[in-house]
């Protein structure tokens, strides 16, 4: 078997990355690295010191030394900024506009690559975000791109929400979303788009097992190459 691949996971939200990347990199016996994390304490430090988005001197100082921490617990993974859990914190719809907003800016995008870089290096990684396949990782040895339709994305990320104790309601995770990744794919470093070399999975009928068995076939044929 061949050790050290980096396979990369990108697409907008409430395609099914999160669990599906956490469910290969289980099955993988890989690192799972949610890169949207990091994009989502910087919006979180945003709010929380007044910092515009349109601010990028401000916002470059915010992602200098992140005393961050991944810990994996229950399938899941608790986030540690210093000693503070920010785990619920980064997750809430005010938060998710936020790191939409500072992701923007080249300077954070370009501040918070070499991190992410860092993470996948050693490889045994799925990586999930928006550019991993295009701008962190573009040689990463299998890309996937997900996507499903915006009624499908929507309803997930309400019911994503809704376990997680965010009270909103389906409209406005619906509007939000849209916004989210209009911002996300429209923006000029980077923005949200599939590969060339990607391949693309159209999640909005499929169960998230047969997601991750197309994911995994895909692995295997590349460990063949
Ligand atoms: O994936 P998640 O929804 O947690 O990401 C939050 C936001 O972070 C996205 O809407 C996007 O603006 C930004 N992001 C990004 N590049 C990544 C991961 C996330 O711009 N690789």
């Amino acid at each position: 078997m061949n050790a050290g691949l980096i396979i990369a996971i990108d697409g907008p939200s409430g395609a099914g990355k999160s669990s599906s990347s956490r469910s290969l990199a289980q099955r993988l016996d890989y690192r799972y690295v949610d890169t949207g994390a990091l994009y989502r304490v910087i919006g979180l430090l945003a709010v929380e010191h007044g910092v515009s988005a349109d601010d990028p001197e401000r916002l470059a100082a915010l992602c200098d030394d992140l005393p961050l921490r991944f810990l994996p617990e229950n399938g899941g993974v608790r986030i540690l900024l210093g000693a503070r859990e920010i785990t619920a914190a980064i997750r809430q719809p005010e938060v998710s506009q936020m790191a939409s907003k500072v992701s923007a800016q080249p300077i954070v995008r370009r501040r918070l690559l070499g991190v992410q870089r860092e993470w996948g290096a050693a490889g045994n990684v799925v990586m999930e975000g928006r550019d991993i396949g295009t701008a962190v990782f573009p040689a990463a040895d299998v890309k996937f791109y997900l996507d499903a339709s915006p009624e499908v994305r929507g309803q997930r990320r309400y019911a994503e929400l809704q376990d997680q104790g965010v009270s909103t309601d389906l409209q406005k995770t619906i509007q939000e979303m849209a916004e989210r990744d209009q911002r996300d794919s429209t923006r000029t470093h980077a923005p949200l788009h599939p590969a060339a070399d990607a391949i693309v999975i159209d999640t909005t009928s499929l169960s998230l097992p047969e997601v991750v068995d197309t994911m995994l076939r895909a692995v295997q044929a590349t460990r063949k190459c």
